[in-house]
């Protein structure tokens, strides 16, 4: 029989682990599915390995990965990958914002066939306009880029162990998981879900957190900023050309262009462009830096597999 692993990954979800895994079994062995969770515990600084453990004596379908610190949501998401051990692999947030009944809907498609099935936001939860908006706006960007829909995309996907291993297969250490999941292709389908209420803990998100997100990914996936610096370039060397041809004009009638003013400002304008776009080009560097070093994406500290006697000894 097939089996599906469900990685959940962790972040300060305490009040969250125990109740995802008991509506998670609840769920799938009510639909007759054989299954595993993978909770990869994301560097928390409250109890919430300790509940994993917990939930690995409950349930031996429960294992855990233990994060050596916070690496970030995508490392935990490949990490839990890395060790599901099922024919298909979904991946869900720990908190139940992804609805477990969906995940059945998902295990069946997967059933009829398809190879990656992609969980699709019907509608945002409760975010602000604010928040909304500039999620539509990055989603854009990125679907022009990728070539993909990602209009209202999520982490909330299902996908068959060889989709899985070709995501495992990408060297990059800046993962970006809604991406990767479409671009590696195979025979996909998706499938529209509403986003639920949080029930307990809070949202590791802050505005600050999301646009260094959003930049972070458009810079892994796209050229798109690096576009725009030359548009800028473009666009200010005809300005410039105007400028000249205004000025020589004026200067051979006899009335030469006055100024301080219009020097500063071009000045000015012309010292921030270039600063900006060296800011930019710098952004592309920092990241190959990275990319160069091949740091490991996430240091594991702890891994429990669930039923197994020698847990205490091990962990
Ligand atoms: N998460 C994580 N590492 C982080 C931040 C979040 O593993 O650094 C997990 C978190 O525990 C949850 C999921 O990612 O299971 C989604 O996080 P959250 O609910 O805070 O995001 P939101 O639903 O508000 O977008
Ligand atoms: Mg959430």
């Amino acid at each position: 029989m097939s089996r599906l692993s469900v990685v959940l990954p962790a972040y300060n979800e305490e009040l969250m682990v125990i109740k995802a895994c008991r509506t998670l079994k609840a769920v799938l062995s009510l639909a007759g599915i054989g299954y595993e969770l993978v909770l990869v515990d994301d560097g928390s600084s409250d109890g919430t390995w300790n509940r994993i453990r917990e939930a690995s004596k409950e349930d031996p379908n429960v294992n855990g990965v233990h994060f050596s610190r916070n690496f970030g949501k995508e490392a935990a998401i490949m990490a839990g990958l890395a060790q599901a051990s099922g024919d298909a692999i979904a991946v869900m947030d720990c908190d139940l914002q992804h609805p477990p009944e969906t995940l059945v809907e998902m295990f069946h498609l997967w059933e009829q066939g398809y190879e990656v099935v992609e969980g699709v936001k019907t509608s945002r939860g409760k975010e602000s306009v604010m928040h909304q908006k500039s999620a539509g706006f990055f989603y854009r960007i990125m679907s022009r880029a990728t070539g993909f829909d990602m209009q209202n995309a999520s982490d909330f996907k299902l996908l068959d162990r060889k989709a899985v291993e070709s995501v495992l297969s990408m060297p990059e250490r800046s993962m970006f998981f809604r991406a990767a999941a479409s671009w590696v292709g195979f025979r996909s389908i998706s499938v529209p879900f509403q986003v639920q209420e949080r029930e307990a803990g809070e949202s590791k998100w802050s505005t600050r957190k999301l646009i260094c997100y959003a930049f972070r990914n458009i810079v892994a996936f796209t050229t798109i900023p690096l576009q725009f610096v030359t548009a800028g370039a473009v666009g200010c060397f005809c300005c410039s050309l105007v400028l000249l041809v205004y000025s020589l004009v004026r200067y051979f009638t006899g009335h030469a262009v006055e100024g301080y003013t219009t020097l500063l400002i071009v000045l000015l304008f012309i010292g921030s462009a270039v600063m900006m776009s060296l800011g930019i080009i710098g952004y592309y560097i920092a990241r190959i830096y990275e990319e160069v070093k091949r740091r490991p994406r996430y240091i594991v500290s702890k891994i429990i597999h669930g039923g197994d006697k020698n847990n205490e000894e091990t962990d």
